[in-house]
C-alpha cells in the first residue's frame, strides 16, 4: 500500500536520538531547549515551548489566553477534533465558522459576518483557533484585523503548516496570532515521534504556558513567594500538567528540522505534478492562495461526483484495491456525536459538509517516488472513469 503519508527518518536522526540515550538526560535536558531555540529562529518567533503533542499545545495556549468556563471558543467544522477539543478541556464553549470551497480553511466573510452578530447578541468569542488545512495559511493579515476590532485572541493551528509561510513572513512568526501551534506527529511534515510546539512573541504568554506544561510548578525566583528559599525549594503557582516534551524526542525534532525546508520542496514539486497530472480529470486540485506557500501536508482532491457518476465510498474502495492509501481530511467535527450531543447538527455548517462528501486525500509525502505517483495517478483516472 502506498499509505498517504509517511515520516523519513535518516541515519543522522537515529545517531541524534542515540546520542541523548547515552547521555545523562533523557528528558530535562539541554536538548528541548536547543530544540525550542532553534525552531524559534527559523520561524522568527521570540518563544518556542516545546510539549509532548499539538494537542498539548492547543491545551495551553488556551489557558494561557485565559479561556474558561463562561467563554466561547471557536474554530472551523474542517479540521481535526483537537482544534475544538481544546476549548471543552478549558471549560468553555465550542462553536464554528464555514470554511471557503477553495481554500478549506476558515471563510472570512463568514467570520465577519458571525461576529457581527455575535456582538450584538452579546456572544463574542474569546478565542479563534485558525487551521491551516493542508498547510496553506488562513488569510490572517484579515483575520487579525477582525479579531483586533471584536477583541478576539487568535491561535493558528498550524499542525500542518510548519516550514509554510504567509505573505512574507514563516508560518510561525505570529505576525498575526497570539499563539501558533506545531503538530510533530510522525504523519506531519517533521516529527519527534509525538510532540507540539506553542510559538509566541509574547514572553508572559511564553513564561505560563512553560509552567503550565509542567505541572505549574516553579523555581523561579521571580515567581515564587519565598525569600531566600532552600536549595530543594520549588513552589506549585498554578494547576499544570506533565506536558513535557522528552530530550529524546527533541533530538529526534532537531535533527529533522535541518531537513524541514527540502521536504517543503520536495512537497510542493509533488503536489505541482499531481496539479498538472490530475487537470481536465472530473475533480478540483487544491488551490493555492499567491500571498501563501504551503507546506503541503495534504494533497486533497474534491471529487465531481455528478460527472463521475459513482460514490466517493466505490472511489475511495477501489484506490484502496489497487493499494493506493487514499484517506479523507476532515469528518466536520460538528457531526461527531459528542458535537451533536452539544446542539450541533448535520446541515449547521454546508459548506464543510459539501467538502467532506467529496474530499480525498491523495498520497503526499517527501520520499514518495515519481512512480509511485504515477501508480496513484493511473488509479485514480481509472477510477473516475478518464480511460
Ligand atoms: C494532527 C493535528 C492536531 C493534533 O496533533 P497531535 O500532535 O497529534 O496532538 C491538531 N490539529 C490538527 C489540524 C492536526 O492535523
Amino acid at each position: 500500500m502506498i499509505p498517504y503519508g509517511r515520516q523519513d527518518i535518516s541515519e543522522a536522526d537515529i545517531e541524534a536520538v542515540a546520542r541523548v540515550l547515552r547521555s545523562d538526560w533523557l528528558t530535562q535536558g539541554p536538548t528541548v531547549p536547543a530544540f525550542e531555540a532553534a525552531l524559534a529562529q527559523k520561524v522568527g518567533a521570540a518563544h518556542a515551548v516545546a510539549v509532548n503533542s499539538a494537542t498539548s499545545a492547543l491545551h495551553i495556549a488556551c489557558l494561557a489566553l485565559e479561556l474558561g468556563p463562561g467563554d466561547v471558543l471557536w474554530t472551523v467544522p474542517n479540521t481535526f477534533v483537537a482544534s475544538a477539543n481544546c476549548g471543552i478541556y478549558c471549560g468553555a464553549t465550542v462553536d464554528f465558522v464555514d470554511i471557503d470551497p477553495a481554500s478549506y480553511n476558515i471563510c472570512v466573510e463568514h467570520l465577519a459576518e458571525k461576529l457581527k452578530q455575535a456582538d450584538r447578541l452579546g456572544t463574542l468569542p474569546k478565542v479563534l483557533v485558525a487551521v491551516h488545512h493542508s498547510g496553506q495559511s488562513c488569510q490572517m493579515e484579515q483575520i487579525a484585523r477582525l479579531a483586533k476590532a471584536y477583541g478576539v485572541r487568535v491561535i493558528e493551528d498550524a499542525s500542518h503548516a510548519i516550514g509554510g509561510s504567509y505573505q512574507n513572513g514563516s508560518i510561525g512568526g505570529c505576525q498575526y496570532s497570539d499563539i501558533t501551534v506545531f503538530s510533530l506527529h510522525p504523519v506531519k511534515i517533521i516529527t519527534s515521534g509525538e510532540g507540539g510546539l506553542a510559538l509566541t512573541d509574547d514572553a508572559a504568554l511564553a513564561d505560563r504556558m512553560g509552567l503550565l506544561r509542567s505541572h505549574g510548578v516553579t523555581r523561579d525566583q521571580r515567581l515564587v513567594e519565598a525569600n531566600d528559599p532552600e536549595p530543594w525549594y520549588y513552589e506549585q503557582i498554578d494547576l499544570g500538567f506533565n506536558y513535557r516534551m522528552t530530550d529524546i524526542q527533541a533530538a529526534l525534532g532537531l535533527s529533522q528540522l535541518e531537513r524541514l525546508g527540502a521536504y517543503v520542496d520536495q512537497r510542493n514539486r509533488l503536489a505541482n505534478r499531481y496539479d498538472a497530472l490530475l487537470a481536465g480529470l472530473p475533480l478540483t486540485t487544491p488551490k493555492q492562495d499567491p500571498n501563501t506557500l504551503s507546506a503541503r501536508h495534504l494533497y486533497c482532491i474534491r471529487l465531481d461526483l455528478a460527472s463521475i457518476g459513482r460514490s466517493r465510498l466505490d472511489v475511495f474502495n477501489e484506490l484502496r484495491a489497487k493499494g493506493v492509501g487514499v484517506n479523507v481530511h476532515y469528518i466536520p467535527v460538528h457531526t461527531q456525536p459528542y458535537y451533536r450531543e452539544r446542539g450541533f447538527k448535520i446541515g449547521d455548517y454546508p459548506a464543510s459538509e459539501s467538502y467532506y462528501r467529496e474530499a480525498l486525500s491523495v498520497p503526499l509525502f517527501p520520499t514518495l517516488g515519481e512512480s509511485d505517483q504515477d501508480i496513484v495517478v493511473g488509479a485514480l483516472r481509472a477510477a473516475v472513469g478518464a480511460d
